[in-house]
This record gives structure tokens, C-alpha cells and sequence, in this order.
């Protein structure tokens, strides 16, 4: 074994222990972000330089081409609101302290918070009774989107937190094809250790990126894999 394969090895096996200890690693991206640790590190092929890392991993994933595609996409740093989060039905509190209406909703509509941008959604009923608060909360709410900022992601960005590459490009070119359609990067970077904190969201740890060596079949001309 020589020192490049020792190291590789040591390298390797810290990757897998930050990526199975991350909980908010989804399996897909899980198993993509494994298979180019191991194409960049550990495969006996990795010095070739006719090989094409993605193609490799591709076929080491046992995966085609949309797959992958697939779990890139899945990844693409972005926010995304939980409909489900909060409670259902009209949110017109009754007469009785710390009670709801309740009653379906005919009006909905979100609110947006002035520190992370993110939205609360908003449901009320049609009755007469509940009309101010929908009204009240309404202006509120319309006034709310202006002032706050870009929503701080919530999903994705954990393939850039391991390996330094164009992601912007590759994810442009994934959510193109399968959704989520018109992404864009956001303001607050690729990388989710980049985003600021937020409430009830943990912060991933930083971990060192490491540089992906071949990119579209095109060779950056580092021979060896380097943690930067
Ligand atoms: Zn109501």
C-alpha cells in the first residue's frame, strides 16, 4: 500500500463517519456524495486520466445518466415551505383563550418572516366572526413580503459542504430537467454550512471540501485528489 492509498483510505473513512453522522443527509444524496469520495480517493482507477469522474460514479452507484441527475437535483440548496407545519383550519382564535375556529378554510395566504424570509401560511373560514382577523392579518402579511429578506435555504446544499466543484453549473443543468424548475442560486450560497441560523434548523458543520479532479469530462489539470 503506499502512502497516496493510506491516506486516501484515512480520508475516506472520515468522509463516510461526517456523512453518516449528518442527519439531515437524505439517502440519495448520501449515496452520491460516497461514491465520489470513493472515485476521488479510494478507487484503484483514480490516477487514470481518461477517467471521467461522474461517468465513474455513475457506474459505481449502478445508476444511468437521469439518476444521477436525479439526486443532483434533489440537492439543489433552495427553501421550501412546510405546508404542513402549524395548524390546520381557520386561525381565528374563539372567544375561549387559547382556542381556534378551526372551521375549513376559504382564504389563505403567507406571511413572511423579517429575519429569515421564511413564510407562515395563514387559513381562515368565511364567517363574519372571523372576517377582522383575516383582514388584520392580511395587511399584516401583505406588508410583510416587501421587508423581508431572501428565505435562508432549508433543503439541500450538502453535496458543496464535501467537495469543491462548479455547483451552481451542475445544478442548473439538473433542476432544468426534473424540477424544481427556475432555480436559482441563493443569495446565501451554495453550501449549507455557508447559510446563517436559523431557528429550529442546525447548522452543518464545515468539513473539508475536497476538489473533484475531472469536471464534465473535462480535466482540471491537478493529478491528485487535495483537500483544500
Ligand atoms: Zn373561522
Amino acid at each position: 500500500m503506499t502512502s497516496d492509498d493510506r491516506l486516501g483510505q484515512a480520508r475516506y473513512c472520515a468522509l463516510a463517519d461526517r456523512v453518516y453522522g449528518e442527519p439531515r443527509m437524505p439517502a440519495g444524496t448520501r449515496d452520491l456524495i460516497l461514491a465520489l469520495g470513493w472515485v476521488t480517493l479510494r478507487d484503484p482507477r483514480r490516477h487514470d486520466p481518461t477517467l471521467d469522474l461522474w461517468a465513474r460514479a455513475r457506474d459505481i452507484l449502478n445508476a444511468d445518466d437521469a439518476h444521477v441527475v436525479r439526486l443532483i437535483a434533489a440537492d439543489a440548496p433552495r427553501y421550501e415551505i412546510d405546508w404542513h407545519a402549524g395548524p390546520q383550519g381557520c386561525q381565528a382564535p374563539m372567544a375561549r383563550a387559547g382556542q381556534l375556529c378551526g372551521r375549513g378554510t376559504v382564504y389563505g395566504f403567507t406571511e413572511s418572516d423579517p429575519v429569515t424570509g421564511w413564510a407562515t401560511s395563514w387559513g381562515f373560514c368565511g364567517r363574519a366572526r372571523c372576517r377582522p382577523y383575516l383582514e388584520t392579518t392580511h395587511r399584516r402579511a401583505a406588508a410583510s413580503h416587501e421587508a423581508a429578506p431572501k428565505p435562508i435555504p432549508n433543503k439541500g446544499g450538502l453535496l458543496p459542504l464535501f467537495f469543491q466543484f462548479n455547483w451552481e453549473r451542475r445544478y442548473l443543468h439538473a433542476t432544468k430537467q426534473v424540477g424544481p424548475f427556475h432555480w436559482s442560486p441563493p443569495v446565501y450560497g451554495l453550501s449549507a454550512d455557508e447559510w446563517p441560523e436559523a431557528p429550529g434548523q442546525d447548522p452543518p458543520q464545515a468539513f473539508p471540501k475536497l476538489r473533484l479532479i475531472a469536471a464534465d469530462g473535462e480535466l482540471i489539470p491537478a493529478a491528485r485528489p487535495r483537500l483544500l
